[in-house]
């Protein structure tokens, strides 16, 4: 099953792509986490990524597209296939996509769409931590780790994401409008959307997208 996640930025992307890779047993492929490795590792894409990423813009379709396909060629170990978090993001991205995998065993057979309304978000991505070491997402407020700033799976220190600001939300909710909405429609034109209300508890959120997967 090659699944791909979809959903504003703070919606519960990477919070439900982790129980999604553990219950379905497949890659997660986050462009975010991708790009965020590249620019801790000091690399040539990750210096050509961070200041789109810091200011809350898209990274350029022909930057992202290559490094999509790169990824999915490497992966040495197939799965029960894959899932795409926050990425395609852009209609070309989708287009891209859809040309590489058009007849392959990567053509995409789920999508799930994380709706939420725009209001909630502010507060989602304000309250976000992540953990250094294994990436595991908690929340100040709705999903705090036990002891504050310390991870709960690996006692690694948390840290608040760079982008994570009301200034950079703004960038990215327009982003999301302009660019990624359409996207949405190319996929509901394919009859594989499944919409699922993020505006939940993460273990409601969880039985829904478990559920709709399952089918
Ligand atoms: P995305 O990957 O879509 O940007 P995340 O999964 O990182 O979103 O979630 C954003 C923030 O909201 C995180 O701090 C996460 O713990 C929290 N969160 C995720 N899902 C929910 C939910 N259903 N209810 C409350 N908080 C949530
Ligand atoms: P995320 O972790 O999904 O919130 O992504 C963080 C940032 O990485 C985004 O705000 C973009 O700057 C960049 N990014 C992630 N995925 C993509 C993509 N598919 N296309 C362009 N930029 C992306």
């Amino acid at each position: 099953m090659n699944i791909l996640i979809m959903g504003g930025p703070g919606a519960g992307k990477g919070t439900m792509s982790a129980k999604i890779v553990e219950k379905f047993n497949v890659n997660h492929i986050s462009t975010g986490d991708i790009f965020r490795s590249e620019i801790s590792n000091g690399t040539k894409l990750g210096l050509e990524a961070k200041s789109y990423i810091d200011q809350g813009k898209l990274v350029p379709d022909e930057v992202t597209n290559p490094m999509v396909k790169h990824y999915l060629e490497g992966l040495s170990d197939k799965k029960s296939g894959f899932l795409l978090d926050g990425y395609p993001r852009t209609l070309d991205q989708a287009k891209a996509f859809d040309a590489l995998s058009a007849g392959t065993d990567l053509e995409i057979s789920a999508v799930i769409a994380l709706q939420i309304p725009f209001e909630v978000l502010a507060q989602r991505v304000t309250g976000r931590r992540l953990c250094k070491e294994c990436g595991s997402i908690y929340h100040i407020e709705s999903n705090p780790s036990k002891q504050e700033g310390i991870c709960d799976k690996c006692g690694a220190s948390l840290y608040q994401r760079k982008d994570d600001t009301i200034e950079s939300l703004q960038i990215r909710l327009q982003e999301y409008q302009n660019q990624t909405q359409p996207v949405l429609k190319f996929y509901e034109e394919k009859g594989l959307v499944q919409t699922i209300n993020a505006n939940q508890p993460i273990e409601k959120v969880w039985a829904d997208v478990e559920k709709a997967l399952s089918l």
